[in-house]
């Protein structure tokens, strides 16, 4: 019995369409890249029922003419490419052809299109890839496209598609995104004849977000901007400062090469670098461009374009990761140094790159150097870097010597002095160490003097931020403590078999815990720095979590190592409240300011709060003479 048979071509067109076109919003995106390639200064969108009834696109590009425009609904019909060759030169969006043929075999669409050198312009009706009216139409020079009743020819789709609601948020985001990659283009959004979005043409992206976000959003940025040598690589953008935070990652954009991509290994290097300033489960928004030369992308590894590989993943995210991180710390400090008021921030962070990429030490940063370039780490002996008694991670080493050639500096400190022409250094004028100690308040907070002015630090949680630093870089070397009188701890049954499978992550940490009975661990071995703590609290917050998780093993892990780690640092600090000696308070001090994140404690609370003379003298009306 013969089985096979060949499917039509409008069949078959159908079903591809599908690769193409999936929801509403993949039309809107193509329709928006044809309308930015053929130049267009004003782009305005039009839906009826979150487009699933109606979508229409109009524009003021170079428009088309009715030769291209009979043309432009057949397959693989492009103007963009004649053959695979011209990819590697090709600075448009399209290139496949595919976009209005795939819409066209799905929908009723009406294309109604002039060229400016055309007097009259043409008008196509088109009804599931068939022309059915053809007609001279008088317009303006540019593209209008209307698409009705998308997928009345494939219910099978038609059912996929989801309430006029998300069908909706799912445009305004392409709309959004692409908002921000083109500041200079004139867009406006209607939904059921109601003007939504209105974003004139805006002189840059910080403009374009006021004219799209509410104040809380747009007082609170920080602009970023990066670079990387050997990978071409351009990271720049905008984030948000930490008073701004929202519950969702919906306002996190990531674009290559101008392309908004859906990735979230990118988004979540990007959250990753506000590591411990922000709440848990909290999110700033975000808007980083990522240019990167050609060669070490491939945007084409997805149907609808949105997604890309990197020949270099990790390296990637690294590099937003620390841009990230540099960017909130740069502004941290500008604040507390310069007393700036609130508003005054939002200009600095406008006309000057404070934020610009410093590459500090991590590993995955020189394995990843080590991949592109395989002699890194063989050509240097690692005992001679001098680097050794600086990081107590071995990994670490190598690092200053990688540093030096990815970046034309003669030293680590080099790149923080002089200012480099091509990546424009700027260093954050640093926290000063030397100071006068002026005494204790209310028990909880040390008042130090220093050049800048009076500082206070909360004692509690800098000396949780020291202590967390300084677990972080002793890992491995944590000194221990054998307890002959084990402590016990009591819990439920399911508790236990909770945690049981992770009890060997405490061991990291220096604590030795073990199962006794259904409902008994002891506790055998302690880090030295947590004698005579309550340690119990760590457990059962430790268990509280794994109560509200749904993630996979691995993620878990690292929210435990992390909470073990936080909760550590929490129990060991000494608390408000305590009266402390002068030589204790000095020790504080000089630690905090040495450490890496002193700004804040490792659950984000402020550490140390420098009041300048500026301020004083204001407070006290000294400035009016
Ligand atoms: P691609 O963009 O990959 O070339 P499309 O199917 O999206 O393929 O479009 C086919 C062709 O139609 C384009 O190459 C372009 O020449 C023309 N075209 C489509 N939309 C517009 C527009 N808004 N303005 C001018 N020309 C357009
Ligand atoms: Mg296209």
């Amino acid at each position: 019995m013969n089985r096979i048979k060949q499917l039509s071509l409008h069949e078959a067109q159908k079903i591809a369409a599908g690769e193409v076109v999936e929801r509403p919003g993949n039309v809107v995106k193509e329709l928006i890249e044809n309308s930015i390639d053929a130049g267009a200064k004003h782009i305005t969108i039009f839906l009826e029922d979150g487009g699933r009834k109606l979508i229409k696109i109009v524009d003021d590009g170079f428009g088309m003419s009715a030769l291209d425009a009979r043309m432009s609904i057949k397959q693989y019909a492009t103007s963009k490419i004649n053959s695979i060759e011209d990819l590697n030169s090709l600075n448009t969006y399209g290139f496949r052809g595919e976009a209005l043929s795939s819409i066209a075999a799905v929908s009723k669409l009406k294309l109604i299109t002039k060229e400016s050198e055309s007097s009259c312009g043409i008008l196509l009706e088109i009804i599931g890839s068939q022309i059915i009216q053809e007609k001279e139409y008088a317009c303006n020079t540019g593209t209008e496209i209307i698409i009705e009743d998308l997928f009345f020819n494939v219910p099978a789709r038609k059912k996929f598609l989801k309430s006029k609601e998300t069908e909706y948020r799912a445009i305004s985001h392409i709309f959004f995104s692409f908002c921000f990659s083109y500041p200079t283009i004139y867009f406006k959004l209607y939904s059921e004849n109601r003007l939504i979005y209105n974003c004139p043409q805006a002189e840059n992206l910080t403009k374009r977000l006021e004219q799209l976000f509410e104040k809380n959003l747009t007082q609170e940025i920080i602009l970023i901007n990066g670079k990387e040598e050997r990978l071409k690589l351009i990271c720049e953008g905008i984030i948000t400062d930490t008073p701004y935070s929202r519950y969702d990652r919906s306002h996190i954009f990531i674009f290559v090469n101008k392309r908004w991509v859906k990735n979230s290994k990118l988004s979540q290097a990007l959250i990753k670098g506000y590591q411990n300033i922000l709440q848990p489960n909290k999110y700033p928004a975000g808007f980083l461009f990522i240019t990167i030369d050609k060669s070490f992308v491939d945007i084409n590894i997805h149907p609808r374009k949105e997604e890309v590989q990197f020949l270099h993943p990790k390296l990637v995210e690294n590099i937003i990761e620390l841009a990230v991180k540099k960017a909130l710390e740069n502004k941290m400090m500008l604040k507390i140094n310069s007393n700036l008021k609130p508003s005054f921030n939002k200009d600095l962070s406008l006309t000057h790159s404070s934020n610009d990429l410093i590459i500090s030490p991590i590993k995955e940063y020189q394995d990843n150097l080590n991949t592109i370039i395989p002699n890194y780490s063989k050509n240097f002996d690692v005992k001679d870097s001098g680097l050794e008694k600086k990081y107590n991670n071995p990994d670490l080493k190598p690092f200053d010597k990688i540093l030096n050639e990815s970046f034309p500096f003669k030293s680590i400190e080099n790149a923080y002095n002089k200012p480099v022409e091509f990546n424009n250094l700027i260093k954050p004028k640093d926290l000063s160490v030397d100071f006068r100690l002026v005494g204790q308040l209310n028990q909880t907070y040390i008042l130090i003097e220093n050049e800048l002015g009076l500082v206070l630090i909360d004692q509690h949680a800098a000396h949780e931020r020291i202590i967390y630093e300084k677990i972080k870089n002793q890992f491995n070397t944590i000194p221990t403590i054998k307890l002959i009188f084990p402590i016990l701890i009591e819990l439920t049954q399911l508790d236990i078999e909770l945690i049981l499978p992770y009890l060997e992550i405490f061991t990291i940490f220096g604590l030795i815990i073990e199962q006794i009975s259904p409902t008994q661990l002891t506790i055998t071995q302690i880090p030295a720095f947590l004698n005579n703590k309550p340690i119990n609290d760590t457990i059962t917050q430790i268990i509280s979590l794994l109560h509200n998780q749904e993630e996979n093993v691995e993620k878990i892990r690292n929210l435990i190592i992390e909470k073990i780690h936080a909760q550590l640092s929490c129990t060991a600090a000494i608390k408000a409240g305590e009266n402390l000696s002068a030589e204790s308070m000095n020790e504080i001090v000089t630690s905090i300011y040495k450490c890496e994140n002193k700004l804040t404690c490792p659950h984000g609370r402020p550490t140390i709060w420098q009041m300048s003379l500026e301020e004083i003298k204001k407070k006290f009306k000294r400035d009016y003479r």
